[in-house]
């Protein structure tokens, strides 16, 4: 059975990058039918927040990553947050120090310093730490222990240990010689397991058969794999993700612009969007296909698709995308993703529940015409001005003034056939009515609409006329019509 983890530290908000490699996760979870994780890694106190981990779970959820084990969920090899399963560490430990795989360093961080300096000074490669307190004898490590003399824990990495190798699963075979292995620490003097040691423990225990994460953890692996031998556990197979470039081809950063899931949630869009652009970040289908669905990426998605090359972030393409998901969600769909938008552009909730048929219809006006919901307040804003117009000076000028009488005399028909109670409030019947009038002004009928539409919705640009003004309310339409003439 398949068993992946997404492995947050909750040091800051849910980022593209840890997004990403979340869905990789999550889908190929769902294609092998095996079972997706959340573990929060915490066992950083000085960076770690409750208060991102909320965000980092909030952010999961909207975009629907549902995780089978983990915060919440439960699951039978929890605890799933690190610093509830210090005890397992602590286990661990012992288990080593009994097979005599570990030995206590009493080297000072300052001695470790000196070293280093001094080995540099003399133009050698100072990897890792020298091995001073790997021969000291058991019995007098144990005395300095006892009497109380700080110590962290390392690994005795095998002196005859061969390079090591394994295969990664996007990158391929892969070999680190074991010299430059310096005997890592696994537990810190105050008791806390490094951050390999915790993870190593945690995805053996908690069975995991596949470890998909960015490269930026490639140099930490090899470490890993001598931390597994240690124990005694199989390795799982590894996956490590490519980068993720801004468009000048620089890692993406703060410096492109937004960075976290909530600022594209902020920014207007869709959850949908999000999983299928992140998903092409390095994964691809069939090399072509753009828009795929979240079922289709739970069924489809794969390690041998995933690319090694570096995946460059194309705003542009994320806009067109979301546009596309907006285009063919569908009105009601549509609705619970614009509420809280259409409140900014003017709405109340209460005019919401009272009559959702109307605000599905306002679906129809933009649908074709959005690509982020943050457009839409202002989009829309028109339709809920009430008896008031805010008019567009260029609009005025180029479609009222230019055309002077003309159009002051085809508003003022306009207006009497939209004030006339005896026409149905629907768009065609008033659509139908004001087309006879530009025959009977033997007028082009864009001369008549145009000044229209910028009486009521104060702009010339603005979504489909009486489709609009079906939406609105006929005693404001006139008013505004009404005020303008003025
Ligand atoms: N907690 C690590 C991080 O947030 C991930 C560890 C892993 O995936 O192995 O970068």
């Amino acid at each position: 059975e398949v068993r992946v983890r997404f492995a947050p530290s909750p040091t800051g908000k849910l980022h593209i990058g840890g997004a990403r490699t979340a869905i990789y996760n999550w889908a190929f979870a769902r294609a092998m039918g095996g079972t997706f994780v959340l573990r929060i890694e915490d066992t950083d106190p000085t960076r770690s927040t409750e208060e991102n981990t909320q965000i980092i779970l909030r952010a999961m959820r909207w975009l629907g990553l549902d995780w089978d084990e983990g915060p919440e969920a439960g699951g039978e090899y929890g605890p799933y947050t690190q610093t509830e399963r210090l005890d397992t560490y602590r286990e661990a430990l012992e288990k080593l120090k009994a097979e005599g795989k570990v030995y206590p360093c009493f080297c000072s961080k300052e001695e470790l310093d000196a070293k280093r300096a001094a080995a540099e000074q003399n133009g050698q490669a100072y990897c890792g730490y020298d091995r001073t307190c790997r021969d000291i004898d058991p019995e007098e490590a144990q005395r300095r222990i006892d009497a109380g003399e700080e110590h962290v824990w390392r690994l005795k990495v095998p002196a005859d240990h061969g390079p090591i190798e394994f295969e990664d699963a996007v990158y391929g075979p892969m070999q680190f010689p074991a010299d430059v292995m310096d005997d890592l620490i696994l537990v810190r003097s105050d008791g806390s397991p490094t951050y390999n040691f915790a993870v190593v423990c945690d995805d053996a225990n908690m069975r995991i058969t596949h470890v998909i994460r960015g490269d930026d953890h490639l140099s930490n692996t090899p470490r890993q794999i001598l931390i597994y031998e240690a124990l005694g556990y199989p390795t799982p197979t590894f996956a490590h993700l490519s980068m993720i470039l801004g468009g000048d081809g620089k890692k993406l950063s703060k410096r492109h612009g937004a960075t976290s899931v909530e600022e594209y949630r902020d920014r207007g869009y869709l959850p949908d969007t999000m999983v299928n652009f992140l998903a092409l970040l390095g994964w691809s289908l069939d090399g072509e296909t753009t828009i795929i669905p979240r079922d289709v990426l739970c069924r489809e998605f794969s390690l041998e698709r995933i690319t090694k090359k570096d995946a460059v972030f194309d705003e542009t393409k994320l806009n067109w995308m979301n546009g596309q998901y907006i285009q063919h969600m569908g009105a009601s769909e549509w609705l619970k993703a614009a509420r809280s938008w259409l409140v900014q552009a003017g709405a109340t909730e209460a005019d919401i529940d009272a009559d959702p048929e109307r605000f599905m219809k306002m679906y129809a006006l933009v649908a074709e015409r959005l690509q982020r919901f943050d457009e839409l307040p202002e989009k829309l804003a028109y339709l809920f001005w009430g008896p008031e117009v805010t008019l567009n000076e260029k609009s005025v000028k180029k479609v009222l003034l230019k055309e002077g009488a003309r159009a002051e005399e085809a508003l003022r028909a306009a207006r009497d056939i939209i004030a006339d109670e005896s026409i149905a409030w629907e768009c065609d019947p008033l659509q139908d009515t004001v087309r006879g009038l530009c025959e009977k002004l033997d007028m082009k009928a864009k001369f008549v609409f145009q000044p229209i539409r910028v009486a009521v919705c104060g702009n010339m640009v603005s979504p489909p006329l009486f489709e609009s003004v079906e939406l609105m309310d006929r005693a404001d339409v006139v008013a505004r019509i009404d005020t303008t003439l003025k």
